[in-house]
């Protein structure tokens, strides 16, 4: 494929990761089914083809989100999110000190606290919106993981700022890209050394798969990707590879129709007296609102709701008949949940908090179940 560098990304998503153009060829890509290859001539290669090591589908995937992230040849997909994970944990070595968000991901946080038990790792979890507080631990760090929105609580980190700080002071930094997808921000293009995101959630974006992938523009951390992939053996099936890319080309719209959305609902549900709070960055009033109007390109689509009379959370989520009491996001239909359900989940979320993923239904139609879900 031609240089895509100077295209928008609503125009890469399409065209990024397709057969090259010549009469009679496809226009859309296949699914390469298949565990092994027929042999080149080895003894010159070196190299034995066989499916644990590539795949065209990988390749076609792999294409766009790099174009996406603007590293066209860095990206490595994976089985999941969390295989993407553990491929990011292999390049932190034995005594490495990893400053890590407090809200992050709860099954991130539960490798590196696994990890730290076993005396692999040092981990110190702090609140990335707190960018004094990040600034504080760099010194004594060796890894900086963050999500740049803060999952459920909606946080926002101030990216650029924590990047240059960690340039400095020679940490590396793995952003979880999964909220922002790579849409509202690119976080190799502020100096992040690698970028992960669950493609299970908006890049695939239609609840009916799981896999990750991680970006990097650095050849030797690519290198180290692809081959604990290979020797770890996390590799998405090809399926679930073409599955995503088909996805990917309706992400601008889908996203951008699901931000809006969650714009007005924000707005509804900051009026509606049984609501406390609404964490919303797209909000005037949201502590991130500033942060994320200079540092990403909108808002996202999740908000979260407290309720003023708590025990009333779990009823409210009950109530909904469009909304489905899911947890994940990302998906075109539109999920809640109460977050503090789950065991995992740290104190600094309220019990009453229920987070909402806003998909593709009519803004209406979703404001009214939540309203008569609240009303009671
Ligand atoms: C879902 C998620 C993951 C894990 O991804 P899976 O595809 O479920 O393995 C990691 N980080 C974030 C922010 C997520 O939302």
């Amino acid at each position: 494929m031609a240089d895509l560098t100077h295209l928008s990304p609503e125009t890469v998503a399409v065209v990024a990761g397709r057969p090259a153009r010549a009469i009679g060829a496809p226009v859309s890509p296949g699914i390469e089914l298949t565990s092994t290859y027929v042999d080149s001539d080895v003894m010159v290669t070196g190299n034995i083809p066989y499916g644990r090591d590539r795949n065209a589908t990988w390749v076609d995937l792999e294409a766009t989100v790099g174009a996406l992230e603007g590293a066209p040849t860095g990206a490595v997909a994976y089985a999941s999110g969390m295989a993407a994970g553990a491929a990011v944990h292999s390049l932190m070595p034995r005594g490495t000190r990893l400053v890590m968000g407090v809200t992050s991901y709860n099954a991130m946080v539960a490798v590196a606290k696994d990890r730290a038990a076993r005396g692999e790792i040092d981990l110190t979890l702090v609140d990335v919106a707190d960018t004094e507080a990040v600034l504080g631990a760099l010194p004594h760090a060796d890894w900086l993981l963050l999500e740049t929105l803060t999952n459920p609580l909606l946080d926002v980190a101030d990216l650029p700022a924590l990047c240059a700080a960690a340039r400095t002071a020679g940490v590396m930094v793995a952003v979880d890209g999964t909220f922002t997808t790579p849409l509202l921000q690119n976080p190799l293009a502020v100096g992040a050394d690698l970028v992960l995101h669950s493609a299970t959630k908006y890049l695939a974006g239609h609840s009916d798969l799981l896999l990750g992938i991680v970006v990097t523009r650095d050849p030797n951390l690519l290198t180290r990707l692809r081959r604990h992939r290979t020797l770890a053996g996390g590799i998405p099936g090809a399926f679930e590879a073409w599955l995503t890319l088909r996805g990917l080309r309706t992400l601008p719209v889908r996203f951008e129709r699901q931000q809006r959305t969650a714009g007005i609902l924000g707005e509804r549900l900051a009026r509606h007296p049984a609501v406390s709070r609404v964490r919303y960055p797209g909000l005037a009033s949201d502590p991130g609102h500033d942060v994320a109007t200079r540092t990403l390109r909108g808002y996202g689509a999740m908000l979260s709701v407290e309720l003023r009379d708590g025990p009333q959370a779990d009823a409210f989520v009950r109530r909904t008949r469009l909304w489905v009491p899911a947890t994940s996001f990302g998906g075109v239909e539109s999920l809640l949940e109460r977050r503090r359900r789950i065991p995992s989940e740290p104190d600094s979320v309220p019990e009453s908090l229920v987070r909402l993923s806003v998909g593709l239904e009519d803004a209406d139609d979703l404001w009214r179940d939540l309203e008569q879900a609240l009303d009671g």
